[in-house]
């Protein structure tokens, strides 16, 4: 393809993107295919001799679209919401068609540089201290591809910490701390480095959250056994409920460990910290003061295209001490450490890296501060219409306390039945879950809380609006309307 060409496969390309983003609100949520249904479509080898753009194009329609689960679907209500925008497109067009790995700062000037500076808007976006920023030239943000990345680095970091502090310690006594309602990302990073994870149990009467009393005695009864934690993974809005573990007690608590690195997992969450009105109940001013790391996700609520996971860490060289790699051929003079001149292939793990910043930088431009607050706000008033909603069902019930635009619900236990166990109302509400999934125009996960299983609505695509929360209430109550009806049939 010569340049002409591309310019007129690309205005094609955006032509047929924009019909796309029209036709959604009338396609189905979820996709219908069965697995291996592309093979079927697809040859088993690459074309021996070039094809023809155009058909390259129209196949994207024809095959493609329709194996897709459309996550910008306004009554998509599953998992977390990715706010996509088209501010963010064009940002990832531009990243890509300057396709630059960028992994120090002579790579490429502007892609670290960029970086630097939109990561310290997104610290003050989300009120962040000056710690944090790049700007402190101690501190520092930097984007990763996921919040599972953000916490492998994270743990690299603190393990390589603890081991030059204490020498003799055995990487098998190594213990990740997080509780029971924390991301997989926590095993994931133990499975990858060969640690331990102990995941902390809480409680249904604290909301899952994670206390202060629960990490103390853990840490004591590690401490007897002759294990070392060396990382908390605390949780500000669980992916299962939106929990926010209690970070003030649990900073209390470590100030009496201070060799344990305090890594904040806000990949949902971390976003909502735009609007003041939330940063104490997500204890940022906590945050502030004690956490070593902290990660929020743009991708998922914060209006940035996948992917886009920011990280801030309060001091710069426990990152770069544990992944410094530099040969002599990259970095004569060393200038990583200063200004924006700052070599990012030692913040995270591997060399090259998306231009990513440029997405971050056309969102927050084009939102300004208030744009994106109306956007959180927007979100957590839609669930909270649903929560509102809710409370006048007779068939179902919270859960948990809706946490921002999160609702955790099931079925109410059906009237006039005593002894209704834990286990019936389980299996009632994993029917209730499947006949909802089997629809195509609405789309919702479900969880289990200590053994209990719920669905989860979570708001937050860029494209809902009142009327599709509206009707997501309708389905869900009608839905579980039949299912206490057909369970009543088989009592009886
Ligand atoms: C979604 C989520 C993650 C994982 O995010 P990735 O960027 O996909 O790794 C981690 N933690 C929490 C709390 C999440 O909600």
């Amino acid at each position: 393809m010569d340049i002409e060409q591309f310019r007129k496969a690309g205005y094609a390309a955006i032509d047929r993107i924009c019909d796309y983003f029209y036709s959604l609100e009338k396609l189905p949520v979820t996709s219908k295919v069965e697995p291996g249904y592309l093979r079927k479509l697809i040859p088993d080898e690459a074309p021996e001799n070039g094809e023809d753009f155009t058909k390259i194009a129209d196949d994207v329609k024809e095959m493609i679209l329709p194996g897709l689960t459309r996550w910008q679907h306004p009554s998509f209500f599953a998992y977390f919401p990715t706010a996509c925008t088209f501010e963010g497109i064009l940002g990832d067009l531009y990243s890509s068609s300057l396709s630059n790995p960028g992994f120090n700062w002579s790579a490429s000037p502007a892609c670290t540089e960029l970086e630097v500076i939109t990561m310290d808007w997104a610290a003050k976006l989300l009120g962040l201290a000056p710690a944090f920023y790049n700007a402190s030239e101690v501190g520092g943000g930097v984007i990763q591809t996921s919040a599972s990345d953000v916490v492998l680095v994270a743990v690299v970091a603190a393990r390589s910490r603890f081991q030059r502090d204490h020498p003799d310690t055995k990487v098998e006594d190594m213990v990740i701390y997080a509780t029971t309602q924390t991301h997989s990302l926590a095993k994931k990073a133990a499975i990858v480095l060969s640690l331990q994870v102990r995941s902390i149990e809480v409680k249904s009467e604290d909301q899952y959250a994670l206390r202060g009393d629960s990490l103390r005695a853990a840490l004591e009864e590690d401490a007897k056994l002759g294990r070392k934690p060396f990382i908390l993974i605390a949780t500000v809005g669980t992916t299962s409920s939106g929990a926010v573990d209690n970070v003030v007690e649990l900073a209390a608590v470590l100030k009496d460990y201070p060799d344990i690195w305090f890594h904040i997992d806000a990949a949902w969450a971390g976003v909502a910290l735009a609007c003041p009105e939330f940063r104490e109940q997500l204890y940022l001013p906590e945050i502030n003061e004690s956490a070593t790391s902290v990660c929020a996700n743009f991708h998922k609520w914060g209006l940035v295209n996948f992917d886009c996971s920011a990280m801030w860490v309060r001091d710069r060289r426990l990152l770069t001490d544990a992944l410094d790699v530099t040969p002599i051929i990259h970095d004569p003079s060393d200038l990583s450490f200063v200004g924006t001149a700052i070599d990012y292939r030692n913040w995270h793990l591997g060399l090259g890296r998306r231009f990513r910043s440029i997405k971050l930088w056309f969102v927050l431009r084009s939102y300004g501060i208030a744009g994106f607050q109306r956007h959180i706000r927007k979100t957590i008033d839609m669930n909270n219409l649903f929560v509102k909603l809710l409370s006048e069902s007779k068939v179902l019930t919270l859960f948990a306390e809706p946490s921002l635009a999160l609702t955790v619900f099931r079925i109410t236990p059906p009237e006039g039945v005593d002894k209704f166990s834990a286990e019936a109302l389980s299996d009632l509400n994993a029917r209730f879950f499947k006949v909802v999934s089997a629809r195509d125009d609405i789309m919702l996960t479900q969880t289990s809380l200590n053994g209990h299983v719920c669905i989860r609505f979570a708001v937050g695509s860029a494209r809902t609006e009142e009327n599709h929360i509206k009707q997501a209430y309708e389905i869900v109550e009608q839905e579980a309307a039949k299912v206490i009806e057909t369970w009543r049939q088989h009592q009886s």
